[in-house]
């Protein structure tokens, strides 16, 4: 293989990679929207556990609290009773010390009491909120999960046939060049490994290219790489891109020679 055919292999290469690199950012989006509302439908599926515990606890309390009221209040009717068949002031004060004792018990748990049942409402309206939220964002994940699974078998078929066009080329390629590349490709953000000149600049990292390695680079002698980004770097007639700005400017210069000198100032 000829240095020249190598980078147009190269570049065929990287063509291939970059659509399939377009097809995966296409997709990226959604697994995680998907993956959002999955995490946001754990967070609040827990909060109604939680909630619903408490409730119950709450409620365990209440009744518990209730048990010893009832048995309060027997016992307050039981000294009621025995404050009619008292024998002496002794014994008389220590009934009333007792009965005061219990009143103020059962007070203290029925104010109790009253505080549970506000925390359960409290609680209450909090998991049927949170209930209500959970089901709109189950079906917001129905549908999503359903694009995804779209999306995804519509693009698994052009993914696959990109890829095993891209593994047939890698074949070709020699093995040094090929890690060199994919190295490049790797460490780059935009995914390109090999770049034609733009503008008299790397089209990797948009540096200028001094004229020199420009020349050195049409010749197609040997693989330069871009000296800022390390990019491979290749003439684009050799990778077969027209350039807008050739593309634009040829038929403009037929036209402006016979446009006077300010004419020609003013279009620029
Ligand atoms: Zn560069």
């Amino acid at each position: 293989m000829t240095v020249e055919q190598k980078l147009k292999a190269l570049f065929q290469l990287q063509t291939l990679l970059s659509k399939i690199d377009e097809i995966r950012t296409l997709r990226g989006e959604l697994p995680l929207e998907v993956q959002d509302l999955e995490d946001e439908i754990e967070g609040l599926t827990h909060r109604v556990e939680r909630f619903t515990e408490e409730i119950n606890s709450l409620q365990s309390e209440i009744s518990k609290r209730k048990g010893t009221i009832a048995d309060a209040k027997a016992l307050l009717e039981r000294y009621n009773e025995q404050l009619n068949e008292v024998k002496n002031n002794r014994e008389y004060d220590m009934l009333v010390k007792e009965i005061e004792y219990q009143t103020l018990d059962v007070e203290l748990h029925e104010k109790k009491i009253k505080d549970a049942e506000h925390a359960i409402a409290e609680r209450t309206e909090t998991v049927n909120a949170s209930i209500k939220t959970l089901e709109e964002r189950r079906a917001d994940l129905g549908v999503k999960q359903a694009e995804l699974e779209e999306i995804v078998a519509e693009t698994r078929a052009e993914e696959d046939k990109l890829r095993e066009k891209a593994n047939l080329l890698e074949m070709t390629i020699e093995p040094r060049l090929l890690t060199a590349f994919k190295r490049i490709r790797k460490n780059s953000r935009n995914g390109l490994g090999i770049v034609y000149v733009q503008r008299d600049a790397c089209g990797g990292c948009f540096n200028k290219i001094p004229p020199q390695r420009q020349l050195d680079i049409r010749m197609r002698k040997k693989i330069i790489v871009c000296e800022y980004c390390g990019r491979i770097m290749i003439d684009p007639e050799l990778a077969g891109v027209k350039l807008e700005k050739t593309a634009v400017e040829k038929p403009k210069r037929r036209r402006t020679l016979r446009k006077t000198a300010t004419e020609k100032k003013e279009e620029e």
